[in-house]
């Protein structure tokens, strides 16, 4: 284990995820003379949601996840909140392309590789939503090329596992975006705190768990750490303290007892995937493939059929399936849940349940769903699917946020959102999705919010600028932008451009 610099390191990151890892980067690009310690209470960095098998690994640019798209009730689709998370996932792209370009991530193959996104769905209904979709989005310069088709035959082209077996009278469409990806959040996480331990006045520590945070009289943040050994404690003093612990961020943030923080809860959401690693199944399928979700199911839980790629071997992943767990992180307690209700966020708890039946009816369905039931769903979208293919995993755990509204109400979200404290000495992330992919948004969020002042001309604007080269620019505005900054990141991580 790396030797911390300082008993007064100027920030502390919580948790070695990949928000932690990518903000950990970003600054010490910014300003290589910072002092910066990492905590993470297990033996590794990515060992929660951000490993490979716990998430995904969807590039999300809102190319094939249709909750991203509501229709209106004149039939058309809106798709403000498409545009607004593939352009971020433009963030994540300009940063990977700098570190690729800087050597410091050897080869994009060893965290993404193009694999088209595709939305799959049957009946007429959905059908006729689909097509509007695709009429809107392809209007647009941000989703130029996507592909539509009504025609079994061209959708076979593309995804033979979806069509073969099916019902030869049921009316199917899809589309497809070439540049969608497939990303390895986990070994890219690992990339980034291996070249992050390199640097001076850095140091990750493993197999210590953040416990407690006290303000100091100075405004510092007095951080108390175990050892997860020998149970034994030690304490830092922190200028920033960034609560990047996943599901575990909500525990954290009322520990530290910002008046930001009054309110807020968690509802934890765990998953299960079918995983097959057959390669005569995975040889013949190239894309994910998401479909519509289920009345009262949580969005970000819709199935989808995914190519996989990790250590360089080809998997499908179908899933997740969603269920309750009171825990909030895979390797948490199953306390976690009751532990992190206060008097400040009962009334909101209490009210996200009663406004959110349907979604309490199809976590408890979910649960009670037997692996015959879960084979069902899969052979909905891969009708020939073999049942001796395919094995349960269990999926990372997500967190929604559980907000406090207006009149001491609750609602839940089912987004990201960052907390900070009011003197920016401490910033917390919660929520899980769109997740990884806007990592690096993320953090541009964080630079703005906690050290604004520094992104002047004068001091750190200019090094942003090239990691990020469109920063300031609305690409979902200005057209020439998004296809010249696309097509150089295409080439550099070696993604389909269009
Ligand atoms: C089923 C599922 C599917 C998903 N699919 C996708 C996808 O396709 N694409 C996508 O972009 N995103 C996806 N996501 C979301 C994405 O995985 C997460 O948003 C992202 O990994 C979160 O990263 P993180 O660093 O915030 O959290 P994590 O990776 O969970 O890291 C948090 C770390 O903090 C540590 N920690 C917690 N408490 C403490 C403490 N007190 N002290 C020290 N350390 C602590 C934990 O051990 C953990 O290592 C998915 C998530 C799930 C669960």
């Amino acid at each position: 284990m790396a030797i911390d610099p300082s008993d007064t390191p100027d920030v502390v990151l919580i948790g070695a995820g990949i928000m932690s890892a990518t903000l950990g980067t970003f600054l010490k690009d910014l300003e290589p003379s910072l002092t910066v310690s990492m905590y993470e209470t297990l033996h590794d960095c990515a060992q929660e949601s951000s490993q490979s098998w716990n998430n995904a690994g969807t590039g999300h640019a809102a190319n094939c996840e249709l909750n991203y798209t509501p229709q209106h009730p004149d039939g058309s689709v809106d798709i403000s909140r498409a545009l607004k998370v593939n352009t971020e996932f433009d963030v994540s792209r300009q940063f990977w392309a700098y570190l690729v370009r800087k050597g410091v991530i050897p080869s994009p193959r060893e965290f993404i590789r193009p694999c088209p996104h595709m939305s799959f769905v049957t009946g007429d209904d959905n059908v006729n939503f689909l097509r509007a979709r695709h009429e809107a989005m392809s209007a647009h310069h941000c989703y130029s090329g996507m592909a539509y088709s009504e025609d079994r035959a061209a959708i076979a082209e593309w995804a033979p596992l979806i069509i073969e077996g099916r019902d030869p009278d049921e009316p199917v469409a899809a589309t497809r975006m070439v540049t969608g990806t497939d990303v390895d959040f986990g070994a890219l996480t690992h990339r980034l705190v291996a070249a992050l331990s390199k640097q001076s006045g850095f140091a990750v520590h493993y197999n210590r768990k953040v416990t407690n945070l006290e303000r100091e009289e100075s405004g510092r943040w007095r951080v108390t750490i175990e050892d997860t050994y020998d149970g034994t404690h030690q304490s830092v003093s922190a200028k920033f303290v960034f609560v990047g612990a996943g599901g575990a961020a909500v525990e954290l943030m009322q520990k530290s007892g910002i008046p930001e923080g009054r309110g807020y809860g968690g509802f934890p959401v765990s998953g299960i995937w079918l995983r097959c690693d057959a390669d005569d199944v995975a040889r013949r399928h190239h894309a994910k493939v998401y479909g519509k979700a289920a009345a009262g199911s949580p969005p970000m839980s819709v199935p989808h059929l995914d190519t996989r790629v990790v250590d360089g071997k080809t998997s499908l992943l179908f899933g997740p399936y969603a269920g309750f767990s009171s825990k909030f992180l895979k390797h948490g307690s199953p306390t976690d849940l009751f532990a992190s209700i206060t008097p400040s966020n009962i009334v909101p708890l209490l009210d996200v349940g009663k406004d959110n039946i349907a979604l309490v009816d199809y976590l408890v369905g979910q649960v009670l769903q037997t692996g015959r039931h879960q084979f069902q769903t899969l052979k909905e979208i891969f009708p020939t699917a073999r049942k001796a293919d395919w094995k349960e995993a269990v999926a990372g755990q997500r967190v929604q946020i559980i907000k406090p509204a207006e009149h001491r109400h609750g609602v839940l979200e089912f987004g990201t959102e960052l907390v900070s404290a009011e003197d920016k000495s401490l910033a917390v992330l919660l929520g899980a999705s769109p997740g990884a992919s806007t990592a690096a948004f993320i953090a541009t969020q964080i630079l703005e919010t906690i050290f604004g002042s520094k992104l002047t001309a004068d001091a750190w604007l200019p090094a942003l600028k090239r990691i990020i080269p469109t920063y300031g620019i609305d690409l979902t505005i200005d057209a020439d932008a998004c296809r010249a900054i696309r097509a150089e990141t295409a080439s550099v991580l070696e993604i389909e451009e269009f």
